[in-house]
This record gives C-alpha cells, sequence and structure tokens, in this order.
C-alpha cells in the first residue's frame, strides 16, 4: 500500500467505525450469527487471489460488524464485558502502527509499559523492588503469578522445580466457592493436579472465610502436602463479592503461603473507591495481584495486568538467561531494561500497555473514579428496581453485579421459568444478561461495567418484567 491507499483505506475504515458506534445503541443488543452465514463461512475456501481493501471492508461491514458479541452496547449487562472506550479503538491502531515486539529492547513501548505498571503498583500501594508485566488478561496473569508462587514453594522444600519438576511433592492451592475457574486452570497447567485445590469454607455472602482458611492450611501441612498460595477475590464474577483480602494476606504470610489477589473484575475499584478500605489494605500487602483493564476500565479486548511483589523470584521463575549472564539492564543503548520476556512466558510481545496508557492520559484517575461510580450507581439503582418488583427477588448483590430472579410462581417450576426468561431475553435484543445460579437457584446476572444510563437500566428492569408475564401467558 502506498501513503495514499492506506490514507483512503484507513479514513474509509474509520467512517465504518464511527457509523458503527453511532447506530450500536438503536440496533439490537444481541442477534445470533445466521446459521445460513455460518455454513458459507463454513464451506468458504481460503482466498488464492486478493482483493482490493475497500471490496474486503464492504465484506467486513456486510458479514461480520452486523454480528457483535453484544458488550459495546448499551443494554449489555452479560459476563464481565464492557463496551470500548473509543479512545482505545484509536490505541489499537496506534499500537499496530508501530507493531513492535514488547519482549524488551530499549525503545518507547517497554518504557510505556513500565510506566503502567509502576502506576498501577503505586495505585495499590507497593512501593519499589516490585514487578509486573501486561498479559492476555485475568487467566494469564493468575498463570503467571501462580507459576512464580509454585517456583517459590518449591524452593522452601529445597527443590527446583524448572530442573526437577515436583519431585513427588503435593502442594495445595486455596480458593473460594466462587473463585474464577481460571486458578483451576493454572493450577491444573502447573501440574499440580485439581486434587491440590482446597475450596475454602465461605460466609453467607460467599466470601472466603479466614479462620476456616488457617485450619485448611494447618491441616495440610500435618498430613505432609506443601500449602503453596491462596486466591482471594476483589469482585468475584458470579456475584461481585470481595473477599477480606487483608485478613487472608495475614494467614498467609504467618504461614509463609502465597497470597495472590485476583482483582480481575473488581480490582479497581477496590483501588481507585473509597469504599473498599480492607481490600485495599489487603492489595497493598499481597504477593501477586491480577487486574484486567480490559473489563472495566474500557479498554480494547486484550490487556490483563500482573503485579509481582517479589522481581527476583519472578525473574527466576521464567529468565533463560544463566545467572552470570543477566544484567540489569543497558539504559543508553540497544538493550534496554531488563527484558520482560525474563518476567513472563511470552517472547514476543504485543503493545498492550499503549492502550492503557492513552486512556489513563484521557480520562485520568478521577475520570476513571467517576465512571466506576457511575456504574455502581446504576447497579444500586437495578437492585432497587429489583427489590421494589412483586414479581422480582434479588437474590445476591456485589460491586456492580446483581443477581435476581423472577419470583416463584403457583403452577411454574421456577428454574425452567427463569431459564426460559433469561433465553427470551438474551434473544428479544432489548437488554442482555447473563445466567447464573445463587445458592443453587437459577438468576439472571446483571455486571454494570458499560456506563449504562437509568433508561438502560428501566430498560432492563422491563425487559425481565414483560418477558416473563409473557411466557407465562403463553403457559
Ligand atoms: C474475567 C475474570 C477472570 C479471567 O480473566 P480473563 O481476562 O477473562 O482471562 C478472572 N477473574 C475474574 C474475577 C474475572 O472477572
Amino acid at each position: 500500500m502506498t501513503p495514499a491507499e492506506f490514507r483512503t483505506v484507513a479514513h474509509a475504515a474509520v467512517d465504518l467505525m464511527a457509523e458503527y458506534l453511532e447506530r450500536l445503541p438503536a440496533g439490537p443488543v444481541f442477534t445470533p450469527f445466521p446459521p445460513e452465514l455460518a455454513r458459507a463461512f463454513a464451506a468458504e475456501p481460503a482466498p488464492t487471489a486478493g482483493t482490493p481493501a475497500g471490496e474486503v471492508l464492504a465484506d467486513f461491514e456486510g458479514r461480520v460488524a452486523p454480528y457483535p458479541f453484544g458488550n459495546g452496547h448499551p443494554r449489555f449487562y452479560g459476563w464481565v464485558n464492557s463496551p470500548p472506550h473509543p479512545f482505545g479503538i484509536v490505541a489499537e491502531a496506534l499500537a499496530a502502527t508501530m507493531n513492535p515486539s514488547v519482549a524488551g529492547g530499549n525503545h518507547a513501548a517497554v518504557h510505556v509499559e513500565h510506566q503502567v505498571i509502576r502506576w498501577f503498583a503505586e495505585l495499590a500501594g507497593w512501593g519499589p523492588g516490585g514487578t509486573g508485566l501486561t498479559v492476555s488478561g485475568g487467566s494469564d496473569a493468575t498463570l503467571t503469578a501462580l507459576a512464580v508462587a509454585r517456583q517459590r514453594a518449591m524452593a522452601r522444600v529445597d527443590s527446583d522445580v524448572r530442573a526437577h519438576g515436583l519431585t513427588g511433592n503435593l502442594l495445595s492451592v486455596y480458593i473460594g466457592p466462587d473463585t474464577h475457574t481460571c486458578a483451576r486452570k493454572a493450577v491444573e497447567l502447573l501440574g499440580l493436579g485439581s486434587d491440590a485445590i482446597r475450596v475454602v469454607a465461605a460466609d453467607a455472602e460467599r466470601r472466603i472465610l479466614p479462620e476456616a482458611l488457617r485450619a485448611a492450611i494447618a491441616e495440610d501441612r500435618a498430613a505432609g502436602v506443601v500449602p503453596m498460595a491462596a486466591v482471594a477475590t476483589v469482585g468475584t464474577a458470579n456475584t461481585g463479592a470481595v473477599d477480606p483480602v487483608d485478613a487472608i494476606v495475614d494467614v498467609c504470610q504467618e504461614a509463609g503461603v502465597w497470597s495472590h489477589v485476583d482483582g480481575a473484575y473488581g480490582g479497581v475499584a477496590a483501588l481507585l473507591l473509597d469504599g473498599y478500605p480492607e481490600a485495599r489494605a489487603g492489595m497493598a500487602r499481597a504477593d501477586s495481584i491480577a487486574l484486567d483493564p480490559h473489563k472495566w476500565l474500557g479498554a480494547p479486548v486484550d490487556v490483563g495486568l500482573v503485579l509481582l511483589r517479589d522481581a527476583g523470584a519472578a525473574r527466576d521463575c521464567f529468565s533463560l538467561v544463566p545467572p552470570y549472564l543477566r544484567t540489569d539492564g543497558d539504559q543508553g543503548g540497544v538493550a534496554g531494561p531488563v527484558w520482560f520476556s525474563e518476567f513472563g512466558f511470552d517472547q514476543t510481545r504485543p503493545f498492550r500497555a499503549l492502550k492503557v496508557w492513552l486512556l489513563l492520559k484521557h480520562l485520568g484517575l478521577d475520570g476513571y473514579r467517576a465512571r466506576l461510580a457511575h456504574d455502581l450507581a446504576m447497579a444500586d439503582r437495578l437492585a432497587d428496581a429489583v427489590a421494589a418488583a412483586p414479581d422480582l427477588e434479588l437474590l445476591a448483590r456485589g460491586l456492580s453485579v446483581v443477581c435476581f430472579r423472577v419470583r416463584p410462581v403457583p403452577g411454574l417450576e421456577p428454574d425452567p421459568h427463569n431459564d426460559a426468561v433469561l433465553r427470551a431475553v438474551q434473544l428479544g435484543g432489548r437488554a442482555f444478561v447473563s445466567g447464573t445460579a445463587v445458592d443453587g437457584a437459577s438468576a439472571l446476572r446483571a455486571c454494570v461495567i458499560n456506563g449504562a444510563t437509568e433508561d438502560d437500566i428501566d430498560a432492563l428492569v422491563d425487559a425481565v418484567r414483560i418477558t416473563s408475564r409473557l411466557l407465562k401467558e403463553q403457559r
């Protein structure tokens, strides 16, 4: 492409993006991908000859853009998926324009990423000595942190896990009933086996009980198991519950167990807002923290972030540079600071930090504070509306997550009716919630991280109530 051709195509693409964003709120929140189109995609061979960029854009516009996931729409409340901030979309294009590998080196992207990591470490109340890096998401952040935790736990039994594996040692990892499945996946991938998972007892709000954690660690230790790590969550994906992080970190430090905080969804609320002093105090002392700017901070997917308190331990876990060849950076030269690839699994790494950097500069911490506070107020509005509706029942509420259901109706099984309402609401296009179970009951679950207005919240409540009434009438 010549520069002139690039300009033409890029301008056309920007127009397409702007129209997409403009049209989005008026359309249905979700439209399933049509089966005939799916069949056409499945049958289409790889193109042998090229096609002019304008025609390819038209294909995107006709067959891809009309069928989004749904996030981006102001009435999308499913899972934990925010709309992209428009400036984040611009950031993605700028990052791709430079297209560096941020494995390391002495180029700007490396320094942008260090700055972003330092900003979050400072927000978390960490002093110097720590490290961190951007990763693909909360799952990757948790895997990275638990890998370092495994290294440390094995070092304590005088074994080098990188060289010798687990050498028959049994390790254990402590989680709560609603800890994200990424912790279990990480434990399995790290070779501990899911038998290593201990689900610690929780209170009525599904928060880990620190005393139960203490007892579980003692029991394992007495049985010859090596307690490796505990995962405390700030905002579970299921109900938004916030574990007593500071108390959990106390138990961990007392027992020499790694404390990891999963703040993928709610960590930023605890760090930016005033309402979560216990969690914030715990995060300030934890061994590692996972945060997901692609959740509540509205950075386009993907960007997660892992903070690791002990930079040396992280480097020992991932570096393949032998200690006698390691350097601590080459500030004026080509090599630059110690390479990110010594602190994580990936070698070629994208310039993910740019979108976080541009958005933080554009919105400021105060801008984010206002956005998060707004979403929490809208979740309050939803919870109040549910509580006030005679036909709805509030089941759980944490951070900006609201779980509720249609009140059981005589003659209708509650769970199947709720499931039917969920599906009809999702396909109805007026609002989108995901489903979950709270204490065994089938529930609708809304996570407000999208800047919804009062009208958007009211539209959700209306959609659920009207759908339920229609389904009842059809019986
Ligand atoms: C989303 C989420 C994760 C997983 O993060 P990904 O970015 O999806 O890999 C982990 N924990 C919580 C609480 C989450 O909300």
